[in-house]
């Protein structure tokens, strides 16, 4: 079993055991490595609409980034990755870059969870998909992944169709969506992320789906390995699905970060 690097924290507030627990299920698992990628401080939102239930606050990132060195420390040679998720906001891009700076993260997780200031992939505002033609919301948001892509803030895009998470799609072929976004993604030289957490939501599906997979393949797009695991017991779930899906499609490696410069495992 490779790497699982998309490992959250209670620190957002949503997720649950210690950091402790998280390593053990890993190495019981047999997973080579991993890294926590806890959720960016909500620096796009003002404080005061800040929900503490969905990411830390802006005073607990140094504390954050010490408690995955001491991490490192303890389980030492094990390796343990000091990531971070971070939401992809247009016109933010600054304020993001200066919290990215300020740490030494070995790699960067690039997120949309929210379009025009909406978290769609929160169940509370789930309604909001009915004020949308699912088409042009789709549209949006893959064009979102693009500019995502281009802003060159990220290592690797997390749950690349996030968007079909509570099961809403078009009717519609929206393989012209895929390839524009592709296109973006290939000429930024980002990764995608194949994450397992799809799986575990009304879509019933690994993040992203085969067609978007097999057009990152064909463009030659590296791609991270993620659980988005909330839990312990969530490491590395369904990794052998998501394994036979990358071979599949005709991937043969997956990356690993250090520093935020890349490397390859085979698979
Ligand atoms: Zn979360
Ligand atoms: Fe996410
Ligand atoms: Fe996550
Ligand atoms: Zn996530």
């Amino acid at each position: 079993m490779p790497v699982d690097y998309h490992i959250h924290t209670k620190m957002c507030g949503h997720a649950y055991g210690e950091m402790e627990e998280y390593i053990a299920e890993a190495q019981q698992r047999g997973l080579g490595e991993i890294g926590f990628s806890d959720h960016v401080p909500m620096y796009f939102f003002p404080s005061e609409q800040r929900d503490l239930s969905i990411a830390m606050k802006e005073a607990e990132l140094p504390l954050y980034v010490e408690q995955v060195l001491a991490m490192q420390q303890k389980f030492h040679p094990y390796p343990i990755k000091l990531g971070l998720e971070a939401d992809y906001v247009p016109g933010m891009e600054q304020d993001l870059a200066a919290i990215l700076g300020a740490y030494e993260f070995d790699y960067v997780l690039g997120s949309i969870h929210y379009i025009d200031g909406w978290g769609f992939d929160n169940s509370q505002y789930i309604n909001e998909y009915d004020r949308w033609d699912l088409y042009e919301l789709y549209k949006y948001y893959f064009s979102m992944i693009g500019s995502a892509a281009a802003s060159g803030l990220f290592d690797t895009l997390a749950h690349p169709d996030l968007i079909k998470k509570f099961g809403f799609r078009p009717e519609g072929d929206i393989s012209a969506l895929y390839s524009e976004a592709v296109k973006k993604i290939a000429d930024s030289g980002v990764c995608v992320e194949i994450n397992t957490a799809g799986l575990r939501v009304p879509a019933a599906e690994i993040y992203p789906n085969i067609r978007l997979l097999e057009l990152c393949c064909k463009s030659r797009v590296p791609v991270s390995l993620g659980s988005d695991a909330h839990h312990p017991e969530q490491v590395g779930a369904n990794f052998r699905e998501a394994l036979e899906l990358l071979r599949t499609v005709g991937y043969r490696e997956v990356v690993t970060f250090t520093g935020r410069k890349r490397n390859y495992l085979r698979i």
